[in-house]
C-alpha cells in the first residue's frame, strides 16, 4: 500500500510513452498510429499461455516474436501471428510495458468502438494474466488502478472497454471473471473516464 503511504501511484508515463515503475520488454509488433488519431480509449484483455497456465513466461515471449511453437501442443494455432498489447499485468501483479504507448500496438485485431473501427489506431491495451474461467488477484487490480490512472493523467483517454466489448461474437476476455466495479471506483472515475459498457 506504498501508494496511499506515499502519497504517489508508482506508475508514470514519460514522454516517450514508457511506463517508469514498469518492466520493459520491447516488441516489433507495433506501428505508427495514423496521423491526427485520438489516444482516447484504454482496451482490457485477458490472456494466458498455454491456456489456463500462469506465469509461464510464454506470454512475453509471444508478444516479442520469441515463442518456441514446440513448447505446446496448442502453439500451432499462433503460428504466424504478431501480436503485442501495450501492458501486461501478471497475477503477482507485476506490470511488463512491450510497446510505447505513442505507437500503436497490435492487440484488438478487427474491432468497433462507438462507430469507429480498427480500435488499435486510437487505444492503448492491457492484458491482465488469467482466463474466463477464473477470478483475478487483487494485486493485479491493484496494479491495473495505478497504470491506470498514470495513463488517464498522461492522455486523453475518454473510455474503458473489454475486448469483448469491441470485437463481440469473436472475443470473450477479459470474461466474467473480471470485476469491473474494482476497475471504476472513484479516483479513476473522477479522472472523467466513462466505461461505456458497464451496466
Ligand atoms: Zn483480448
Amino acid at each position: 500500500m506504498a501508494r496511499e503511504r506515499g502519497n504517489r501511484i508508482p506508475f508514470e508515463i514519460d514522454a516517450g510513452g514508457w511506463a517508469e515503475g514498469a518492466i520493459r520488454c520491447p516488441s516489433e509488433h507495433f506501428d505508427e498510429r495514423p496521423e491526427g488519431a485520438p489516444l482516447d480509449l484504454l482496451v482490457i484483455h485477458n490472456i494466458t499461455l498455454p491456456p489456463g497456465e500462469f506465469g509461464t513466461g510464454c506470454v512475453q515471449r509471444f508478444f516479442t516474436g520469441r515463442l518456441d511453437l514446440a513448447e505446446h501442443p496448442t502453439f500451432e494455432s499462433l503460428r504466424g501471428i504478431r501480436v503485442a498489447s501495450h501492458f501486461l499485468i501478471e497475477r503477482t501483479g507485476r506490470v511488463t510495458q512491450f510497446v510505447s504507448c505513442l505507437k500503436r500496438g497490435w492487440h484488438a485485431g478487427v474491432s468497433l468502438f462507438e462507430g469507429r473501427e480498427r480500435c488499435n489506431d486510437f487505444s492503448i491495451g492491457i492484458e491482465v494474466e488469467g482466463t474466463d474461467f477464473v477470478g483475478f488477484e487483487p494485486v493485479q487490480y491493484e496494479a491495473l488502478r495505478a497504470l491506470a490512472i498514470a495513463i488517464l493523467r498522461r492522455y486523453p483517454i475518454r473510455a474503458i472497454a473489454g475486448h469483448s466489448d469491441i470485437a463481440p461474437g469473436r472475443k470473450t476476455d477479459p470474461g466474467p471473471f473480471f470485476d469491473w466495479s474494482r476497475l471504476a471506483v472513484p479516483e479513476i472515475l473522477g479522472l472523467g473516464v466513462r466505461f461505456p459498457y458497464l451496466r
